[in-house]
């Protein structure tokens, strides 16, 4: 049964296609992967791609809060019962967006509402430059470049009445590379001799609608969660910008989450003629040695002060060097894929 409800624009159907659905319910396939991957005790590679995304091993214990914005969002006090560990958030929030969700032709009844209308409702204030106003869904805006990123997600609760839905646009950035819906039919995609050897993650996920989907899911009232470092002239999505988010950003960072379903599915992604096997993040993570770097890129400032004047590695602790192959999210073939 649906807890939840999407309502799609028209304006969604874009690339000649007439089901941008297709493409939510493939984030929803994608969800449903990590969280089983991540559930199987035997699957050490995916537990690894964990911990190079939320900096975090799958087994660390430490309980935190749900971000603060979703307090915010849903008006309500903090209680430590509901403290989980990173893991146990990780798996809910995926777990709830792969089963919880159901398509709705009624916008009024839809928790989230998609468009793709390159911002034409939104009406600029003639006394206000950069306040956007989408009077049909009763949203402002205050942003200089509406529809420059590759989407953007609008909560109305900050406006009174408080109100239990978003809205979503994907602009035309969004589009522009989109190739496929399914990351499984890159099956049918002939690597030629050597690809595999250069493809990288942000190679495929900033064209891959179902991650941008899964991302702006992610910053719906249910989940909280929020683009953790915002700084001018980049972006808040891809490999590279989420390597230089440190533990506490990670932990409540939208993409993320949303990455890490998307490497997850690429274990099913087989070479041609292979019946074994899948691609993962390089595995030269197990090659990054103790003293190999000092600076603490991915760690949160407390435990950065600790480590200040000692250069040692620990298994919170990745790489920044863009030489390592992890780091730089090269995707590679292995025969076993979750040793
Ligand atoms: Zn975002």
């Amino acid at each position: 049964m649906a807890k939840y409800f999407y309502w799609i624009d028209e304006s969604c159907n874009r690339l000649g296609e007439k089901n941008f659905d297709l493409y939510i319910r493939e984030a929803m396939r994608l969800a449903r992967v990590a969280v089983s991957r991540l559930e199987n005790p035997n699957d050490t590679d995916f537990a690894r791609v964990f911990n190079f995304l939320l900096k975090t091993p799958k087994t660390d214990k430490a309980k935190f809060k749900y971000p603060d914005q979703w307090y915010a969002w849903n008006e309500c006090v903090e209680d430590p019962s509901d403290y989980k560990t990173t893991l146990d958030h990780v798996i809910a929030d995926l777990s709830d967006f792969s089963t919880s969700w159901a398509r709705t032709g009624q916008r009024d009844k839809a928790e989230v509402r998609i468009y793709a209308d390159q911002g034409q409702r939104y009406e600029e204030d003639p006394q206000v430059p950069g306040l956007w106003q989408d009077h049909e869904n009763g949203v402002n805006i205050m942003v200089k470049n509406l529809t420059g990123p590759l989407a953007r997600t609008c909560h109305p609760a900050y406006c009174p009445p408080p109100k239990k839905f978003v809205t979503m646009d994907f602009f035309d950035r969004a589009w522009i590379g989109v190739r496929t819906k399914c990351l499984q039919s890159l099956k049918r995609l002939e690597f030629a001799d050597g690809t595999e050897l250069s493809m990288k993650v942000d190679d495929f996920s900033l064209d891959f609608l179902a991650v941008t989907i899964l991302h702006e899911f992610m910053h719906c009232n249910i989940y909280g969660r929020v683009d953790a470092k915002i700084q001018p002239g980049m972006g808040t999505s891809g490999w590279k910008y989420c390597l230089n988010l440190n533990k506490d950003e990670s932990r409540v960072d939208a993409e993320c989450i949303a990455l890490l379903a998307f490497v997850a599915g690429w274990a099913e992604v087989t070479r041609d003629g292979k019946r074994i096997g899948g691609f993962t993040i390089a595995r030269s993570w197990d090659k990054i040695q103790p003293g190999c770097n000092e600076l603490a890129l991915c760690e949160s400032e407390e435990q950065k002060k600790k480590m200040e004047g000692s250069n040692k590695w620990n298994e919170y602790f990745l790489d920044g060097d863009l030489v390592n192959t992890a780091a730089q999210g090269m995707l590679i073939f292995y025969d076993d894929i979750t040793s």
